[in-house]
């Protein structure tokens, strides 16, 4: 693939927080940006140079994304595979649909794991009544995870009997399901990988991640629980993951770590993840940036912490802690503390659940980021960590 230089309009399909993020790092850069969402909204669309409101299978709107973009990627996980396909006719589009389609469907992306030597939880696919006749009970408890189309914790039940299994499968509307047997977490981490054309491979230090209510709420880094084998084991694997996919953009992969130091792929996400947020105030270049280099042909290189970080996922609960009138957190007082970074996504309204924003700490040193981020839990009424 030819380079494509600052000057250039890049594209995202979807507009969303990370669409929004892509679009700064290749703005800052000196690209254009051109957005593809249906919502005139969208934290995205509201910052680039382009906003083609339409629907992910529009073909008008594709066309348009495609006259207006040198190269095209995407931010939100679940746009139809045969959207990418479309576009890749024209106009380089990193990650390919191939790739993405993997991601999409959580049987495939544990055939996937397994097919790389990674171990992933003991499971079983769940599609027509016989196969929930016949789950071996060594599953429960489990959680069921509708195979697509389920993010921050939807589409999921934990399960303990037979009985709760069947309930829960007729609440998931008897989609497509994974049961996957509920593991002893000690801790989580994930590792964020960039891949190239050429098939370089460069990775982000590990994230530790600790998820409430299934959606993700804090990350530290350097992950505080980390050992080294465990750290060389889930590096090993990511880069596996990615170029037996012949992935070419930002790829996340999340990992399980077990009380005996074992390390199991959860899942992974075609494009930067909430747990890389950090690196965009924590590294010397951002998962972000990495993105737009991949798909612009642009050497990767290695990103390097230059500050311990601690990220805070500031959810739409946030401005509800008063009552039912939606009240913004005192940012005033948050920002007096040093060393913190605020991102706000620019949407107009909160919702319980809905990611808002993120809060970076960053610190000389990680007891530092770590004091200064229970002081910013406290003021914002966020459990401690
Ligand atoms: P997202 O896409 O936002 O990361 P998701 O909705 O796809 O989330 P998962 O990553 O499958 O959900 O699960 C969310 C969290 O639930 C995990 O990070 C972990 O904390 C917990 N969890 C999921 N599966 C298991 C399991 N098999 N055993 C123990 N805990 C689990
Ligand atoms: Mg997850």
């Amino acid at each position: 693939m030819q380079y494509i230089a600052p000057g250039a309009t890049l594209g995202v399909m979807g507009g969303g927080q990370l669409g929004r993020m892509f679009a700064h790092a290749a703005q800052q850069m000196g690209y254009f940006t051109a957005v593809l969402d249906a919502d005139a909204d969208s934290p995205a669309g509201l910052i680039a140079h382009h906003h083609v409101r339409s629907g992910y299978l529009d073909e008008a709107g594709l066309a348009e994304l495609a006259r207006h973009s040198a190269a095209i990627t995407t931010e939100f996980e679940n746009v139809p595979a045969q959207a990418l396909a479309a576009l890749a006719k024209t106009r380089p589009v990193a990650p390919g649909a191939a790739a993405v389609a993997v991601c999409q469907d959580r049987a495939a992306e544990k055939a996937h794991f397994v097919s790389c030597g990674v171990p992933c939880a003991p499971h079983a696919l769940i599609e027509t009544a016989g196969h929930l006749a016949g789950i071996d009970v060594s599953l429960l408890p489990g959680i069921l995870k509708t195979a697509r189309l389920g993010y921050d914790g939807k589409g999921q039940v934990r399960v303990r009997t037979r009985e709760e299994l069947a309930a829960a499968w007729a609440e998931l509307k008897q989609a497509p399901c994974v049961l996957e047997k509920m593991l002893p977490l000690a801790y989580e981490v994930s590792v964020i990988v960039a891949r190239g054309h050429d098939g370089q491979v460069v990775h982000f230090p590990l994230q530790q991640n600790l998820h409430r209510d299934g959606i993700l709420a804090v990350t530290q880094v350097p992950s505080p629980d980390l050992t080294p084998p465990v750290q060389q084991r889930a590096i090993e694997a990511a880069e596996t993951i990615a170029s037996a996919l012949k992935y070419v953009g930002v790829l996340c992969v999340e990992f399980f770590v077990l009380a005996d130091g074992s390390v199991v792929a959860n899942e992974m996400a075609p494009r930067p993840h909430n747990s890389g947020h950090y690196s965009i105030d924590a590294c010397d270049v951002s998962q972000f940036d990495l993105q737009v280099r991949a798909m612009t042909g642009t050497p990767l290189v290695a990103p390097r912490l230059h500050s311990p970080a601690v990220m805070l996922n500031l959810l739409g609960d946030l401005w509800f802690r008063h009552g039912d009138t939606e009240v913004a957190p005192p940012w005033d007082r948050i920002l007096a503390l040093p060393g913190t970074h605020l991102h706000l996504y620019g949407k107009a309204s909160a919702r319980p659940g809905r990611k808002m924003g993120h809060l970076t700490i960053t610190g000389a040193m990680a007891q530092q980021a770590r004091d200064t981020a229970l002081a910013a839990c406290d003021l914002l009424g966020l459990e401690r960590f």
